[in-house]
Parts: structure tokens; sequence; C-alpha cells
């Protein structure tokens, strides 16, 4: 169905951040499929992760536990919160691990949400109605309701929004699909005051930010507060679908038996690719490359007078387009894809990238050094 627009191109192949068509061209990817791509693609150990794995025991149900699923879901724990008591539900995407995520926050008994202004969540009915862009939520409505949205990182607007009644604040601690606006340690820590006063849930949104793509396990960890829910999804297990929602402590325990489900959430070979990314970031080094590569791609990128500001952490890069002279941010992406580059475009200005945590200096300086031109040659496209 023509969801998504005519696609950009028709891809074949990729090894590391490089990419061929069926025409044969190449191209470096600096979106990795949306900040999926972890360790970019055809990662040999993914791969003997997966293949071993399908060869061994390839899908049983939840009827069934297996191994890898166990296994992960004691990883995430220790990743998340080392310490805390926790239970994970495995899902296939972002958007079933933010439902999951949501029929928790009912069995608190209350139904008030507050989400953030500007926040993506996902497409189902359930993430539709905590995101806040009218356009992708009114052609769908009725949706699940009472949900109240503040301006994001307005820790005042949030201490006004919460109240008794108030199940669940959700929070993208960087908002990837904006643009990539981060949210400061103080927001953070004021999200879990304002939360715990009011026996609400605080349930932060990891699916583009968490599995190690700023640097850290989760983009939270630098507030160091420990939240009720977390979702991950995207780069969790490499491009191999998977999407897990973290209960810790009581929220963990509020999902009984009965009270929701998957046919196919946290199966044997996902479960295995998502150990082996975990397993490949630790052993390769890629909290600490992520943490400079992005340092070395944002200095790059501010270094053009048309780039007005720059944003991120890690390897979750956005900027915004609006100095002197400044092309129209799809041009751009136009622009590096005729010369070999693939950037996303998630506004008439804002540019993200979000490459591979692998992403090699020799890599991101041959994308800063080409940056002027095709600034320069997006102006006439
Ligand atoms: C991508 C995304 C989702 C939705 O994930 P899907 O796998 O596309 O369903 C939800 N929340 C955030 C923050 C995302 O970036």
């Amino acid at each position: 169905m023509n969801t998504f627009g005519p696609p950009k191109m028709v891809l074949a192949r990729g090894e590391g951040l490089r990419v061929t068509d069926v025409d044969g061209n190449t191209y470096v990817d600096f979106l990795g499929g949306i900040a999926v791509n972890t360790l970019g693609h055809a990662h040999p150990a993914l791969l003997r992760a997966v293949s071993e794995q399908l060869a061994t025991l390839g899908h049983v149900s939840n009827f069934f536990a297996t191994t890898p699923q166990v296994e992960l879901a004691e990883r995430l724990l220790a990743l998340t919160a080392p310490g805390v008591d926790g239970r994970v539900f495995f899902a296939n995407s972002g958007a079933e691990a933010n439902e999951a995520a949501l029929k928790i926050t009912r069995r608190t008994g209350r139904t008030h949400i507050v989400a953030m202004e500007d926040a993506f969540h996902g497409r189902t009915m359930g993430s539709l109605a905590l995101t806040s862009k009218a356009a992708y939520r009114e052609p769908f409505e009725p949706l699940p309701g009472h949900v109240t949205w503040v301006p994001y990182g307005d820790a005042d607007a949030l201490a006004a929004a919460v109240d008794d009644q108030t199940a669940a604040v959700v929070i993208e601690p960087l908002q990837g699909e904006a643009g990539v606006n981060v949210a400061s340690t103080a927001f953070l820590q004021a999200a879990r005051e304002i939360t715990t006063q009011h026996g609400a849930l605080l349930w932060l949104d990891e699916i583009q930010s968490g599995m190690g793509r700023t640097g850290h396990w989760l983009a939270s960890h630098p507030a160091g507060i420990t939240p009720d829910l977390v979702t991950l999804a995207k780069g969790l297990a490499g491009g191999i679908p998977i999407g897990a929602c973290i209960g810790l402590g009581r929220a963990g325990s509020l999902l009984e038996p009965g009270n929701h489900g998957t046919t196919f959430g946290g199966n044997p070979v996902a479960s295995a690719a998502a150990l082996a990314v975990i397993d490949t970031i630790l052993g390769e080094g890629l909290l600490e490359n992520a943490t400079a590569m992005g340092e070395r791609l944002r200095s790059g990128l501010a270094a053009d007078d048309r780039v007005s500001e720059v944003r991120g952490s890690g390897v979750l890069v956005g900027l915004t387009l609006t100095g002197p002279g400044a092309p129209a941010a799809p041009a751009v992406v136009a622009a590096a894809q005729d010369a070999g580059w693939i950037i996303n475009a998630t506004g008439p200005d804002r540019i993200r990238f979000a490459p591979p945590l692998v992403v090699s200096a020799a890599e991101v300086d041959a994308f800063v050094q080409a940056w002027p031109t095709l600034l320069d040659k997006a102006v006439h496209l």
C-alpha cells in the first residue's frame, strides 16, 4: 500500500556502512535503517547468532520459554537498572512495546497520561494516542483518550499537568522523529520527582535513543534516575524485529496472566540477535565509539554557517538549516543521495543522522568533507 510514498531506491545488499542498490550504485548509510542497524549491515556476529539459533530452534510461541529469551531479559534488566527488580515483555516492534506499556499504565487503575509535545511513540492506535502530531492522529480518531501534552523539557508545565489521577508520564529522553531534541538531565530528574509525588509511573520511550546509540545504554542514564517503564526496539537486535517493554519494581507486575500476549514476541532468533548486539557493543567498545564519532560528526557539521544548530548525543544527531543561504532539508537529502550518502530530513529545515555504532572516523571525516559541497548542490536542486 502506498503508505510511504514512492521509495527513494531499491537496495540489494549491504556490508558495514555501505549499501548497494539494484543498479550497482553504492551509498554510505548515515541513517542505519532509522537508528536500527546498530552493527551496520551484515555484521558477522549477528549473522552467526541468527544462523546458529535458527538452525537450533527458530520459534516455539510463548507457551514455552527459551534460553535466549530468558538470558536477554536478564541482560536488559542488568543494563537498564542494575540491582533493581524487574520484568520484561517482548514484542516485535516499538509501537508494540509501547502498547504493552500503555496497557500496564491502565492497570494502575488510572487512565490519564501526560505526554510531550512533538513526541512520537508509533502508529498503532494506542501509541498514536500519545503522539502529539495532529496530522498523524486526527484521521484515526477516536483514539484511547485522556492524554495531555506539555512542552518538551518544561518541568513547570509537567508539574502543573500531573495530579493524583495521572497513570503515567511518557517521555522520549531524545526525541528522534522530531529532529533530535535532547531532554536535560534536570528535566528527567524533575519528571521522576513529580511522578513519584503523585504515585504516577515514569515511562521512558528509549526505542530510538536506547541500546547504546547515545554512548550510554540508555540516553536517560546520565540523569541517574530509575524509571518505572522503559520501552526499547529499533537498535535492540540490529535489524531483526524485536521490541521490549521493561517494567521495574511494581510496574513489572501490573500485567497478570491473560492481560496481554503475542505470538512472535521475543522469539529465540530475535532474542539471540539482541544478545549478539549487546555482546558486540561491549566487545568492540561501541559505546565509546558512539560518543567519539558523534562528537566528531557534530563539530564537523557545525562548521558550516548555513547550519544554525546541531543537537544530539552519540550517533543520534540532528541539525537545523536556517543560516544565511541554507538550502531546504529535503534538497540536502536528495543531493546527498546523488553523491552516495543516505541521510534523512525530519522536517523542512531539519536533518537527522543515525549511523551504525560501528561508524569509523574515516567515514565521519569523509562525510564532513563532503558536507559543504552537498549544501551548495542542494541550493540548486
Ligand atoms: C520508531 C519509534 C517508535 C515506533 O517503533 P516501530 O518499531 O516503528 O513501531 C516508537 N517510539 C519512538 C521513540 C520511536 O523512535
